[in-house]
C-alpha cells in the first residue's frame, strides 16, 4: 500500500507577528497580508506546504533559533544587530520610519522636533533604536503598534514612531491622526533564517529572484499597497 506521506510535501513552517498591515494581520483570526502571500508563492517554487506561526514581535528570532519555525517573515528590517544571531536573504521590501502625530497638534515636523515629547515606539522595533538616539525623547515601549495608537489617541503620548506603510494603515483606519511630511533612514525588509541553514537561505534567495522577475511580485505590490 501506498503510504499518504510519500505524497505530503514538506512543511516549512513560518514565525510571524500578524500585527503589522499591510505585511501580516489577521483576518477573521487568519494570518493573510503581503508577507504570507509572498511566502506562499515561495512555497509554491521551493515546494513546500506553509504553515505560519502567529506570535510576539520580540519572540520570533528566538523561536528560530530554537528550531520552532524555519524561517521568519515579518516586515522584520535587516539590522547590523539581528545579523550578529541570524541570516537574511536578499531585500524584498524598502520601508523607513514616520512619525504619526495628532492631526495638527503639536508642531511636530520632524525627527529633532520629538525633543521633550513622549514617543512611543514598539519594544524591540527599528523605531525604537531610531528615536532612542534622539537626545531628550521620552520613549514610552508597547508591544504592538496598536496599542501605541491607542495611547496616541488617548493623549498619553505625543507621536508614534513606525514603519511608513502600517503607519500609513493605522492612520486610514484612525480618525484624527497624520503622518509628519519627513521620514527617516530608508530600511530593508528580509527573510530571516538560521545562520548554519544555507540550504534553505539559498533556495528562498532563488525563489525571490524568480518572483521578482515573473511579475508575481508586481501583482502582490499593487494587490497591498494602494
Ligand atoms: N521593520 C520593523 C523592525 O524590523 C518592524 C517590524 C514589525 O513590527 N513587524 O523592527
Amino acid at each position: 500500500t501506498l503510504s499518504l506521506s510519500a505524497f505530503a510535501k514538506k512543511k516549512l513552517y513560518v514565525g510571524t507577528n500578524a500585527e503589522f498591515p499591510p505585511f501580516e494581520y489577521l483576518e477573521n483570526g487568519k494570518p493573510v497580508g503581503f508577507d504570507i502571500d509572498l511566502v506562499e508563492e515561495l512555497g509554491k517554487i521551493m515546494d513546500y506546504d506553509i504553515k505560519i506561526v502567529d506570535m510576539a514581535f520580540d519572540g520570533l528570532l528566538p523561536a528560530l533559533q530554537m528550531k520552532k519555525v524555519d524561517l521568519v517573515i515579518a516586515g522584520m528590517t535587516e539590522t547590523p544587530e539581528r545579523t550578529k544571531t541570524v541570516s537574511f536573504t536578499q531585500p524584498y521590501y524598502t520601508a523607513s520610519q514616520v512619525i504619526i502625530t495628532r492631526k495638527g497638534e503639536n508642531g511636530i515636523k520632524s525627527f529633532d522636533d520629538l525633543k521633550g515629547k513622549k514617543v512611543g515606539v514598539m519594544l524591540g522595533f527599528t523605531g525604537d533604536i531610531v528615536v532612542s538616539k534622539i537626545d531628550g525623547v521620552k520613549v514610552e515601549r508597547y508591544n504592538a503598534a496598536y496599542a501605541g495608537i491607542m495611547a496616541l489617541k488617548a493623549n498619553k503620548i505625543d507621536a508614534v514612531v513606525l514603519d511608513s506603510e502600517p503607519a500609513k494603515n493605522f492612520v486610514l483606519q484612525n480618525e484624527g491622526l497624520e503622518i509628519a511630511q519627513t521620514e527617516g533612514a530608508q530600511e530593508e525588509y528580509a527573510i530571516a533564517v538560521r545562520k548554519n541553514d544555507t540550504q534553505l537561505m539559498e533556495q528562498l534567495d532563488n525563489a525571490l529572484t524568480e518572483i521578482k522577475s515573473n511579475g508575481k511580485y508586481q501583482e502582490l505590490i499593487n494587490k497591498y499597497f494602494k
